[in-house]
């Protein structure tokens, strides 16, 4: 199916979802709902674009003038109302409600700015958010989309490879981020999201920011990064040493190592989301480093970089044929050093589909 038969498909089932909610209208502006549905994405600008899809008639995109040149019409998914620098958009999207009120259903990301202009222009207007009726339909990932993160994934795989090969001591963090975001682009990424370094003592903080210190010999160095690639999101995370690690270094990587590992294995369909991170936790746990693994175990992964489902304690969904997530189990030793292994796993009938294959053992680098 090509691009505009799979928007018009996902905008039926959006409709039928509206329906079973009893929204209507849906009303899309910054955010990944937008593109899910259009193929495009808004600026995230003073000027509002908004997409108004009533459960019965025309979806209409209203978008900048000065923005219409990069949306791609779709024809018989969306009409195009381009408003010019002097019109009122929201009078324009109040306009397209017809004022009568009624359940309306926000993109959770919609500038509260815009948000409360349109509930003033329409009163009685009740918001509710969108994710209720994209994301069931968002978490499915169709084939394409599994392909799109394939794809993502292998681009980041290749650049966990290389940076194998390079040398890291005696480089700053930030230094090592850089090269990492130079090769996202060089492999196909049209967008960084984060490149994070955390050498030594930094790497106990699972979001440090790459930054000055100076990696040195000995220095286990967590580098977990990912970016857009053709829209869709990748995620890894690859554990690099300077030299001949330490025994203990050795000993809760290969503890993480086989605790991702028994994660993956159990992420299939119908499995629940928290079960999988009680897998990887209780592999920690046995090991002596339950209390220093201080996250969930992972997030699902697609347009965003984080979205649904997550495996945490307390999301007892059961996993579905199509959803797409990581699993990132981690051990951070406060003031010494910290680790984590992750690779990104949609669930499918016939098992837990890995899309990253980088190597996972310890890289020994220079
Ligand atoms: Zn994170
Ligand atoms: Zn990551
Ligand atoms: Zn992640």
């Amino acid at each position: 199916m090509d691009l505009s038969g799979r928007l018009a498909s996902r905008q039926h089932r959006a409709r039928a979802r509206m329906e079973e909610l009893g929204v209507d209208a849906l009303l899309l502006s910054v955010g990944a709902d937008l593109p899910y549905l259009t193929g495009y994405e808004a600026m995230p600008l003073e000027r509002l674009t908004m997409l108004v899809l009533p459960r019965v008639g025309d979806a209409v995109l209203v978008v900048p003038e000065l923005e219409a040149p990069r949306v791609t019409p779709q024809p018989g998914v969306f009409e195009v109302r381009a408003w010019g620098e002097t019109e009122d958009p929201v009078a324009i999207v109040a306009g397209l409600l017809g004022r009568h009120g009624g359940e309306v259903a926000i993109g959770d990301q919609t500038w509260a700015r815009f948000a409360l202009a349109i509930q003033d222009a329409c009163p009685g207007t009740r918001m509710t958010p969108a994710s209720r009726v994209v994301g069931p339909l968002r978490v499915v990932k169709d084939a394409a989309e599994v392909e799109a993160l394939r794809a993502a994934a292998h681009a980041v795989d290749a650049v966990a490879t290389e940076m194998r090969s390079r040398p890291f001591g005696g480089r700053t963090e930030a230094d090592v981020s850089r090269e990492l975001v130079d090769r996202m682009l060089e492999h196909g990424h049209q967008r960084a999201n984060f490149a994070i370094v955390g050498s030594g003592p930094n790497g106990a903080s699972p979001h440090h920011d790459a930054g000055s210190r100076v990696i040195g010999d000995g220095d286990v160095v967590v580098c977990d990064f990912g970016g857009i690639r053709a829209g869709y999101c990748s995620d890894i995370t690859r554990m690099f040493v300077v030299g001949e690690p330490a025994p203990e270094v050795r000993d809760v990587y290969a503890l993480l190592v086989d605790a991702q590992e028994r994660a993956v294995q159990a992420a299939t369909v119908g499995t629940p989301c928290e079960a999988v991170d009680g897998v990887a936790r209780d592999a920690i746990t046995a090991g002596g480093y339950g209390e220093r693994f201080i996250h969930r175990t992972g997030h699902g992964i697609g347009l965003e970089a984080h979205e649904d489902p997550y495996l945490v304690a307390g999301n007892g969904a059961p996993l579905e044929p199509g959803h797409a997530f990581s699993i990132e189990p981690g051990i951070y030793l406060p003031g010494r050093f910290g680790m984590r292994l992750e690779d990104i796993v949609v669930a499918a009938t016939d098992g837990p589909d890995r899309l990253n294959a980088a190597p996972r053992d310890l890289a020994i680098v220079g």
